[in-house]
């Protein structure tokens, strides 16, 4: 655990369950938790039956995620009864809408503190309170907050690090409820990250993943912009790989490309999320680039750099499309060659520009468009893996296979998941590997010696 971080110790001795929804950012909001938690006293548990705390970290993003999450927070209640000490906080980018927090306080009476997305800093003292009999709070954070720096980290994996370089977004795609939950663009100081990064590394991690909801405008208002960081990242001494997420298509500069392409470390996987091939819908959404825009830049991209992999984001249903829109995404889609999609049916989200906008299309309609959409992208991930088959790839390995637990598994450069058979000493390190067959979702091959 990395800690320069200090608090008064309540010295609290107990079970903690950490659930985590949504994206990687949550995910490594969740390691920082765990870290505190750890400090405190607390031992980490994943299974949920009696502990002394619970924390649900949620998302926001889909509409179907949040009932869910409502379900799982109900659920909770029979826990309560049972064990009186046990004590609930919700926290994350659900929370951070003061409607639903309200929702929440009003629905669950049993829940005793409910917290936005960025009041990580003060939950020793929120939980001293907790346990000193104050009870169901409600504390969102403000837009302009600073980032609260040092916080102590548990990370899930000895290998991999997650480490978030800004926070919040001043896109306002029309769709998406990010900017209202997690505030404005903030980004950390590049001299804290390489900190961060070297001493992650220095305690065996080989993987970093960059993270913001718009990580190419990070430094905005300042001398080191994304370019610059990620240049400063590639020339720390060691031997890593250095992924990032999420680029946004209209803040992604050639520049950047030509640093991916002359780099050593960083990874060879563009995520460069495109949501529709249609400019009319594009529009619609506030993307603020044109399809043209998107397929240059992805052709210089495979141009500059060899073996790239791109993969996307795409929303079908948006409201206002039609099939004209989607068959514009298709064609999209079968001319960029994306070697995975994660693709989603529109979700609407209250308090969003699009949100208001009149959606003739049926919920079944939708669902015809969205099996046409995996049906075209799984033939094209398909022939892009198979594509692999007889190649040498260089992999980090970083644990038992994900296809057969009697295999290794780790990640080429360019992302792809690779099976293989080895001894655990190989767990940590590179190896390279002989691509001889694949499967849907990930390769299989054998290490050369
Ligand atoms: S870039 Fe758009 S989709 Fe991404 S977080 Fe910002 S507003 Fe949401």
């Amino acid at each position: 655990m990395s800690n320069s971080y200090s608090f008064e110790v309540i010295n609290i001795k107990g079970k903690a369950y950490i659930r985590t929804y949504g994206c990687q950012q949550n995910f490594a909001d969740s390691e920082k938790i765990c870290g505190i938690l750890t400090l405190l006293g607390y031992t980490i548990v994943y299974n949920d039956d009696d502990v002394d705390l619970m924390i649900f970290n949620t998302c926001a993003i889909r509409e179907n995620a949040k009932d869910r999450i409502f379900g799982n927070i109900g659920a909770l209640k029979h826990k309560k009864l049972k064990n009186p000490k046990l004590r609930i906080v919700i926290c994350g980018c659900l929370t951070q809408q003061r409607d639903i927090a309200e929702k929440v306080k009003k629905t669950f009476p049993f829940v005793d503190l409910i917290l936005g997305t960025n009041q990580l800093n003060s939950l020793p003292e929120l939980l001293a309170g907790l346990f000193n009999g104050s009870k169901h709070g409600v504390i969102l954070s403000d837009e302009d907050e600073p980032i609260a720096e040092n916080l102590p980290v548990v990370r899930d994996s000895k290998y991999k690090a997650n480490i978030s370089i800004m926070y919040g977004c001043d896109n306002y795609c029309t769709y998406c409820i990010v900017p209202y939950v997690r505030g404005r663009e903030r980004s950390r100081s590049a001299a804290k990250i390489m900190e961060e990064v070297k001493s992650f590394y220095y305690e065996g991690c080989r993987e970093f993943l960059l993270l913001g909801q718009n990580v190419n405008s990070y430094g905005k208002g300042t001398d080191v912009n994304f370019n610059r960081l990620i240049n400063y990242i590639d020339n720390i001494p060691g031997d890593f790989i250095i992924n990032f997420m999420t680029s946004h298509p209209k803040d992604l500069t050639k520049e950047l490309i030509d640093t991916i392409a002359d780099s050593k470390k960083i990874s060879y996987r563009l995520h460069l999320p495109v949501q529709s091939g249609s400019d009319r819908i594009l529009e619609a959404m506030n993307r603020g680039y044109t399809r043209r825009e998107y397929l240059e830049l992805i052709n210089y991209a495979k141009s500059r750099i060899p073996g790239l992999s791109l993969t996307t984001d795409i929303i079908v249903g948006f409201p206002g499309e039609d099939y004209a829109d989607f068959s514009e995404t298709i064609s999209l889609m079968k001319e960029a060659r994306f070697d995975s999609a994660y693709t989603f049916i529109y979700s609407k989200r209250p308090g969003t520009k699009a949100a208001e906008l009149p959606d003739y299309v049926s919920e079944e309609q939708k669902s015809i468009w969205f099996r046409e959409l995996l049906s075209v992208q799984s033939k094209i991930g398909e022939a892009a893996l198979n594509g692999y088959v007889g190649q040498t790839l260089r992999i980090f390995c970083t644990g038992k296979g994900r296809s057969d637990e009697k295999l290794l598994t780790g990640k080429s450069r360019n992302g792809f998941i690779v099976d293989f058979p080895g001894n655990d000493e190989k767990i940590g390190s590179f190896v390279n590997i002989k691509i001889i067959r694949a499967l849907n979702w990930a390769l299989i091959g054998e290490e050369i010696k």
